[in-house]
């Protein structure tokens, strides 16, 4: 059986970088997140041409990927470690150049007793409860410093992918009062945030999902295209059944493709439930019945042959379609992308 092919188009990435730098005044440094993996495409891959792209700042979640990212990029970029300095990533902080983002007056003691030769960053909350410190703990945290000061000062939008929701204004209000009049180089601007206006970039702002192809940045050009061989064809005819639970029932004699991708690959099986379609170059061809582990059926009654191959993703439907069709967004889709995938990177 071959594998299904993912093909991670590199200068798409490139240029989804350039056209979110575009997006803020040239002053304004335009960084990289590529935690998890760079969302399921492959850190050690996507790195290079980001930087090659300009990027010179990435963000990591873990210390863990942050060597891996070193290992693309070497010591001229920055790199920015989400989850601050845990216990357990102590030695690699030793290491290597990593800078942590220090959410807790406990990692600011840590770090300051740890032997990091690196600088590190500050992450603040300003509404979203889930990392950094709040006004109060910032006072204390910048007690313990004294003298040090941070490389990048950072805080997380909530809602930046819903341009009207009040917590936009709330959380930009709330980051200048902690912020304003401290001399330190902020960012408070993931994709949504840069999307939103001048007002949210400061002096970095750090996209992810745009790179990557998926919303808020719907002008993105497409990042991956998955192919799905063809293991079987059948005829079902009228009333006939196809898949677990006898889901889809044909309502005329139809012609059915059996291949070989399923929810095992991250191709959930909510998707099942609002079927999405596979394309045969340009054709459409619905997906029907049930998604099995490592299967998918489809109808391809339409095709006068059928190829050895079909696409679920493509220029014709995106990640963002994907997610639409499984009720979920597409960053879930892309860092769910299967282990089993054939992974090949063009244009680089
Ligand atoms: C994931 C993340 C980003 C990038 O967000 P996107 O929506 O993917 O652009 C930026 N900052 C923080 C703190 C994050 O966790």
């Amino acid at each position: 059986m071959t594998a299904a092919n993912l093909t991670i188009h590199l200068n798409a990435i490139a240029a989804n970088w350039r056209a979110l730098d575009a997006l803020s005044e040239s002053a304004v440094e335009t960084a990289a997140v590529i935690k998890a993996d760079a969302y399921g495409l492959g850190v050690s891959e996507v790195a290079k041409p980001l930087f090659d792209a300009g990027a010179r700042s990435f963000f990591v979640a873990t210390a863990e990927e942050g060597v891996k990212l070193y290992a693309a990029v070497g010591a001229k970029a920055k790199i920015y470690v989400f989850s601050g300095q845990m216990a357990y990533d102590n030695p690699l902080y030793y290491d290597f150049p990593l800078i942590p983002m220090l959410n807790s007056t406990e990692q600011v003691k840590r770090y300051l007793a740890s032997e990091n030769r690196e600088g590190f960053g500050l992450q603040l909350d300003t509404g979203m409860n889930r990392l950094g410190m709040e006004a109060d703990e910032l006072a204390a945290a910048l007690e313990l410093l004294g003298d040090r000061k941070p490389e990048l000062v950072i805080s997380h939008l909530a809602c930046a992918d819903e341009p009207d929701h009040p917590m936009n204004a709330a959380q930009l209000a709330e980051f200048r009062r902690m912020t304003d009049g401290k001399g330190w180089r902020r960012s408070l601007a993931a994709t949504g945030g840069i999307l939103l206006g001048p007002e949210f970039h400061f002096d970095l702002c750090r996209p992810g999902i745009g790179l990557y192809g998926g919303a808020p940045f719907t002008d993105a050009e497409p990042v991956v295209t998955l192919s799905i061989p063809v293991i079987q064809t059948r005829t079902v005819k009228t009333g006939e059944s196809v898949g677990y639970g006898a889901h889809w029932v044909a309502e005329r004699h139809a012609v059915i493709a059996t291949l070989a991708a399923g929810y095992a690959d991250g191709i959930l099986r909510a998707t099942g439930e609002n079927p999405p379609v596979l394309y045969a170059g340009d054709t459409p061809c619905p997906l029907v019945g049930r998604v099995s582990m490592d299967l998918l059926t489809v109808d391809v009654t339409a095709l006068e042959t059928v190829p050895d191959s079909l696409e679920l993703m493509n220029r014709h439907q995106t990640v963002d379609d994907l997610a639409n069709a499984a009720g979920t967004i597409g960053y879930e889709i892309l860092t769910s992308l299967g282990a089993r995938y054939k992974r090949r990177y063009s244009g680089a």
